[in-house]
């Protein structure tokens, strides 16, 4: 039986994910912005929460951790990399270690950009990435200590899974985001649509987390630095893709 995904919106814009196994009713967190809402969904839903999985060591995903119920007989899984600044580990995990979660089997992506050590969570059967702050809805994470090299190759990584898998984010940005991806590809017809819906889904209150990782690919300009559409966009056509994404990252942090 394929896992239940809750989204959990937290603070004023981030979002923490369960997964629940609807067999044993084991669930497991991604990332804790605060308790209150994370704890409510697992009682509404009678999980069990026995696992947290942290992405990196921002305040706005792991300062929910001690109010979680049953703290004490939590795992708490990070990044070995990050482990100096997050919440003591019982797990500490590499790029390329599988974990199991609730039953399921995932594996662990480095997606250094936003922070280094900052990962990713895919659960390849499932067809879940938990990407946080590294690849975002329509956006990816501002780049506080990695290069533009480092996450441009966090965004190939990441476009190179199964088209299908579900993009789970760590923030509701989506309509900046969508304001700036309209300065871009002005004639790209899957951004004017997507546009369209983000703005539609936000006037009506809804989240737009999570994604798929195909509408990513066709509308997100962080994951298309190598596109021709989007290199001349920038005036860019000649340049290596890691200078493109370092000028739309740059743009973008001006916008
Ligand atoms: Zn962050
Ligand atoms: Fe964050």
């Amino acid at each position: 039986m394929p896992l239940t995904l809750i989204t959990v919106p937290c603070l004023s814009d981030n979002y923490a994910f369960i997964i629940g196994n609807p067999d044993t009713k084991e669930a497991a967190v991604i990332d804790v912005p605060e308790a209150a809402p994370i704890n409510a969904a697992l009682a509404a839903g009678g999980w069990r929460l026995t696992t947290v999985l942290l992405t990196h060591h921002h305040w706005d995903h792991i300062d929910g951790l001690d109010g979680l119920s049953g703290r004490d007989g939590l795992t708490i899984i990070g990044a070995a990399n990050d482990a100096h600044r997050l919440p003591p580990l019982d797990v500490q995990v590499n790029e390329g270690d599988t974990i199991t979660v609730c039953g399921q089997r995932a594996d662990i992506l480095d997606v250094s950009g936003h922070t280094v050590g900052h990962i990713a969570f895919h659960f390849a059967q499932e067809k879940l990435a938990f990407t946080a702050d590294s690849l975002m809805a329509f956006g990816c994470g501002r780049l506080f200590e990695g290069t533009p090299a480092q996450m441009w190759d966090s965004m190939q990584k990441l476009r190179a899974l199964p088209a299908d898998t579900i993009i789970c984010s760590g923030h509701e940005y989506t309509r900046s985001n969508a304001q700036f991806a309209a300065t871009l590809e002005t004639d790209n017809p899957d951004v004017i649509s997507r546009i369209k819906a983000v703005n539609a889904a936000r006037a009506a209150n809804q989240p737009t987390v999570p994604t798929s990782l195909d509408l990513e690919i066709r509308t997100n300009p962080f994951l298309r630095a190598d596109v021709p559409s989007m290199m001349a966009a920038v005036g860019l056509s000649d340049a290596n893709p890691a200078d493109v994404f370092a000028e739309i990252r740059g743009r973008k942090d001006k916008f």
